[in-house]
């Protein structure tokens, strides 16, 4: 039996299982980059519910909110949805592993877990509650792991899941997009180039819609690579005058924040069922400073009003979130793993792509997603992946390669 098991699966061998302290990345107080604490004595997850998985990590992804929880963004709400009877001392969280995306295998299988067996290859958006990847081993729901891409590695498969399962969250349930009433759509994505951006380019390309971006100058020919239709340099000026000379659009993807929405929701078409959601949204920070039922409150009355004022003058103001969902993920799983031919390319340069393919007589078929991995750290340049990730203008991912 053990000699017919998946190589991954027999590299997970027993004596794992019998561990009590596995090493990984910790915090044990909020703050800047020198709480992070390499341990080879962290706690060993323990499947606690029948429908947990373990999973060994084998590439963690970065994100701008593991440099957030690092310095405490989320700590009242997160505390909240942990320990939702208060039972526990405040710091209970710690020490606190960071990481919210994960590639690897299945090590072990709560009892009622289905879908998956032990070595199985999964990646998974890991909630903020719970504790990340930047481990040996994680523990995770069933409901929030899936079947890893078979085209990508580990490292490539950890660049999409955290960004992917928050663009699905903002565009298909409360941007109301699927990948059937797409065509047509005119979609604007501020803030493109980043995580969260590169991703949603490529989903609502692949889904036929016109896409147009914003970013900065450098990033324009790396952005039209994955498919935008437009692209407009936010740094030449006020970014709002290009996008007002342009037709209307459908949907507006914000990853931005600050002042876009004083004067983005004018882009939106009225009438027409057309919305505006935001990823930048003060629910958290709500929260922190208000404790959470204060917090919730004032978060439901802010977005309550400014739907209501916008509804009147036609448009749908929303705030995006971050959803886990394994469900999501199997739907990006094979859109990553779905080909398509080269002469129908994501660049959207079918000349090029047509002239290649008959030159190089190669008929190289290209994926509709790509994962966009900017820069790969060891498992021991943790901090100095945190680093990257904290100096901004990121061109996708940042990963970590953990065994
Ligand atoms: P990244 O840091 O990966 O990307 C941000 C990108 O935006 C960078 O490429 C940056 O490049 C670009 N940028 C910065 N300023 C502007 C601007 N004014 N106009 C256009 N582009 C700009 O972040 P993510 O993609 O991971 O996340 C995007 C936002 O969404 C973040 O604010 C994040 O906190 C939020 N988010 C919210 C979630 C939720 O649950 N609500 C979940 C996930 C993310 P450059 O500076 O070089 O132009």
């Amino acid at each position: 039996v053990h000699s017919s098991l998946p190589r991954c699966a027999r590299l997970l061998s027993t004596s794992s299982r019998c561990r009590t302290v596995m090493p990984a990345w910790v915090i044990d107080k909020y703050g800047s980059n020198e709480v992070l604490r390499f341990t080879k004595n962290a706690s060993f997850p323990i499947i606690n519910y029948p429908n947990e998985v373990i999973v060994k990590v084998f590439a963690a992804g970065l994100s701008p909110i593991d440099v957030a929880m690092r310095g405490g963004y989320g700590a009242a709400t997160l505390s909240m949805k942990r320990d939702p009877l208060n039972i526990k001392q405040s710091g209970s969280e710690f020490p606190l592993v960071l990481g919210r995306d994960v590639s690897g295998v299945i090590m072990e299988c709560g009892l009622d877990v289905k879908h998956f067996r032990e070595g199985d290859e999964v990646w998974a958006a890991i909630p903020p509650w719970k504790q990340g990847s930047l481990a040996e081993f994680v523990l995770l729901s069933a409901n929030e792991v899936s079947h890893k891409p078979k085209c990508l590695s580990h490292i490539e498969a950890a660049a999409i899941p955290y960004v992917a399962t928050t663009a699905w969250s903002a565009l298909v349930n409360t941007g109301g997009l699927r990948k059937d009433n797409c065509a047509n759509k005119r979609i604007l994505i501020l803030g493109g180039s980043g995580g969260v951006g590169t991703f949603a380019v490529q989903m609502v390309k692949a889904w036929g819609a016109h896409v147009t971006v914003t970013c900065s100058q450098n990033a324009e020919q790396f952005l039209r690579g994955l498919g935008a239709d437009h692209v407009v340099d936010y740094t030449a000026g006020p970014v709002e005058e290009p996008l007002s000379a342009l037709e209307k659009f459908d949907l507006i993807l914000d990853n931005v924040g600050g002042d876009t929405e004083s004067w983005a929701l004018k882009l939106l078409k009225p009438w027409s069922g057309a919305k505006y959601v935001t990823l930048v949204t003060p629910f958290m920070q709500n929260t922190d400073r208000l404790g959470v039922a204060d917090g919730m409150m004032q978060s439901a009355a802010t977005v309550a009003s400014k739907a209501l004022k916008h509804l009147m003058k036609g448009v749908h103001y929303r705030w995006g979130f971050f959803a886990p969902s394994g469900c999501a993920l199997d739907e990006i799983r094979d859109m990553v793993d779905a080909k398509q031919p080269p002469w129908l390319d994501v660049s959207g340069d079918v000349m090029a792509s047509y002239i290649y393919t008959y030159t190089h007589i190669q008929l190289t078929p290209t994926p509709k997603i790509r994962p966009v991995v900017e820069e790969t750290f060891s498992f021991s340049q943790v901090p100095q992946a945190f680093e990257k990730v904290e100096k901004g203008h990121a061109r996708g991912k940042t990963v970590v390669q953990i065994s």
